[in-house]
């Protein structure tokens, strides 16, 4: 993989759910807002459902007036309907990880991209476009299995994970399909 392209996918710090980021959290990072993710980041896949917590952790987080914004690749009227519930602006089909999006958000904010974490799950759209612009890149770990577009979802969690493992990202309890398997049959051998 070529050098560039290794620190375009790099997250600077990954969390297991969006709600784990805190306004202390993201002032340690020096980001002063917070763009979003849609899909497996606030949202089960192609769903108009939050995940559990989603809504108080928004509230939360602007009442500590943290400047948060949805960016997200998905249809307009979709990412309006979910920016509303949650009462935040929005960008819908963004294209990422094309880096227009991040900056027009940190424009609308009035800030640098510098100072703007972005928050995503998928590492060639979220992470990359947000290297790309000059943002923080914060990687949510994807917490369910997409139903639109599955094959081409699971290649791409697959090359996502091998790249997280090389980087030495990945935690134990999700070593890759490979190790588990051989993991399994050795714990089945001992077994006999
Ligand atoms: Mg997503």
């Amino acid at each position: 993989m070529d050098t560039t392209l290794r620190e375009d996918l790099l997250p600077r710090r990954i969390y297991n759910r969006i709600t784990e980021i805190t306004p202390e959290e993201l002032s340690s990072l020096g980001a002063a807002a917070l763009l979003l993710d849609i899909d497996n980041t606030l949202a089960y896949d192609s769903s108009y459902t939050f995940f559990p917590g989603v809504k108080e952790w928004t509230r939360r987080m602007i009442s500590a007036g943290v400047p948060m914004m949805i960016l997200s690749n998905t249809y307009t009227l979709r990412a309006r309907s979910m920016a509303r519930r949650l009462g935040l602006p929005y960008l819908a089909m963004a294209e990422k990880p094309s880096s227009r999006g991040f900056k027009k958000c940190a424009g609308l904010l009035g800030l640098e991209p510098a100072s703007v974490a972005m928050a995503g799950d998928q590492l060639f759209t979220d992470i990359r476009g947000a290297n790309a612009a000059g943002c923080i890149p914060l990687l949510i770990r994807p917490q369910h299995t997409e139903i639109l577009f599955y094959l081409r979802y699971q290649k791409l969690r697959k090359i996502e994970r091998r790249f997280l493992a090389a980087e030495g990202l990945l935690p134990e309890t999700e070593a890759p399909a490979e190790n588990t398997k051989r993991n399994g049959m050795k714990e089945g051998n001992t077994d006999e």
